[in-house]
């Protein structure tokens, strides 16, 4: 399936889909940043852009894609849990098997060989829960490129586990201390240090966010996964599924699944955000819920702000949906009514974790489960002759102690 990996063949979605010179999907997106930072976005963006039209680098993506990453993934037919709806047929597209356990290893393989082309041997990288830190940790392993990962210093504490692998694979891991200490205060340390250091130094920016060329980059180096779904599904179907569903952070394994069915107007999409203890200000992530048009980190689009502009506190019990900010292309796409979208909060991802695990023996990452919430409602809702796919976008295993904690506090006797 050498054409499923490859980000450079022309998709029927193209010109539909494509930001302008500035980067702009509508009013969303574009570039804002310092003067130093926008040579290198330029920079960047040509290196990409003659990158992704070299046979050679599509090849060496593909290549790396499958003995590093471990694609194709699966899609699973999610026999009990069907049973357990009695509703449509739900599948699910296996992210969680790849290596290091998310989809995010497919964005990371890309920048890293994009990166190697344009004679960088610095990279940099933020994270949050640290899936991304590790993800890029392990590609500048393999690649020998020296890598560095700012993480807010509570995110450390919180996930020491993933803190170690990355040391383990090589990468220094630099805490933030400055405000929430936490993801957005680590994109902007990672962001000072580009400024300074550009020259030598690569930014692997971890979703589809952040100035042009990034979001359109990051959903490039992710379409595979829809490309696999959708021939995965002819294969097992003969038809194309009647919804699809992925959970939003900045929402790159959403953008990835979507994109290859845009124009397949029957394939109902929605995204889903994190709800957190409820829509209260301070409680939740869901910029579609309260969240209004700002610019954040280089990035025009929907921010948790107040009337001052002042960022939101944001909760999720899931890190990596825990951001103020979402991907200029998903607001678009709500604009043109294309995606829809949804949220789900804290409990009922703490029910359906356990419930997932139990049922089909997949302990599913607490961010892809917000979006198996939703499934599981809108699977009831369906006939069972409609087909429900799922983007299962990482593993549970980063989750498990998390979930032990919130279920010892809640339910002492029981365990
Ligand atoms: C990081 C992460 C997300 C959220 O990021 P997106 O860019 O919205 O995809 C979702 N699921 C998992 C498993 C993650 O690690």
């Amino acid at each position: 399936m050498a054409t499923s990996v490859d980000p450079s063949v022309p998709s029927s979605t193209d010109r539909f889909a494509q930001p302008d010179a500035a980067g702009h999907f509508g009013p969303y997106g574009g570039v804002y940043v310092p003067e130093t930072l926008m040579t290198a976005l330029q920079e960047l963006g040509a290196a990409y852009e003659t990158a992704r039209q070299d046979p050679a680098f599509v090849e060496e993506l593909r290549h790396h894609l499958k003995e590093f990453a471990g694609r194709p993934t699966e899609l699973y037919f999610a026999e009990r849990l069907t049973a357990h709806c009695g509703g449509a047929k739900i599948y699910l597209k296996r992210e969680d098997l790849l290596h290091t356990g998310a989809h995010k290893i497919n964005n990371a393989i890309g920048q890293a060989i994009l990166a190697k082309r344009m004679g960088k041997k610095r990279i940099i990288a933020e994270t949050g829960a640290g899936q991304h830190g590790v993800a890029t940790a392990a590609v500048c392993a393999k690649f020998g490129l020296s890598c560095r990962v700012y993480m807010g210093a509570v995110d450390m504490e919180r996930q020491a586990l993933n803190v170690f692998r990355m040391r383990l694979m090589g990468a220094e891991v630099i805490g933030v201390e400055a405000g929430q200490k936490t993801l957005k205060e680590a994109i902007n340390e990672a962001m000072r240090d580009w400024v300074t250091n550009v020259r030598e130094t690569h930014y692997i920016l971890g979703s589809a966010l952040g100035s042009h060329p990034y979001p359109m980059m990051v959903r490039d180096f992710h379409r595979v996964i829809g490309l696999e779904t959708k021939d995965q599904i002819m294969a097992a179907e003969g038809r194309l599924p009647d919804e699809m569903i992925a959970c939003v952070g900045g929402g790159s394994n959403a953008i990835g699944f979507f994109f290859e069915f845009l124009d397949d107007k029957a394939v109902r999409l929605v995204g889903v955000e994190a709800g957190g203890r409820g829509i209260t200000r301070g409680e939740h992530a869901a910029r579609f819920e309260g969240g209004k048009l700002g610019v954040l980190q280089g990035c025009k689009t929907y921010i948790l702000q107040d009337s001052d502009g002042q960022i939101e506190l944001t909760h999720s019990v899931s890190a990596g949906l825990d951001y103020a900010a979402i991907g200029p292309e998903h607001a678009y796409y709500r604009d043109q009514k294309r995606i829809d979208f949804a949220y789900a909060c804290d409990d009922e991802v703490m029910e359906v974790f356990q419930l997932v695990s139990k049922l089909e023996g997949i302990i599913p990452a607490l961010e892809s489960t917000h979006a198996l919430v939703h499934g599981l409602k809108r699977a009831k809702e369906m006939g069972p002759d409609e087909i429900l796919i799922i983007n299962l976008s990482g593993r549970g295993d980063k989750d498990v102690s998390q979930v032990q904690q919130m279920l010892d506090l809640k339910e002492p006797s029981s365990r």
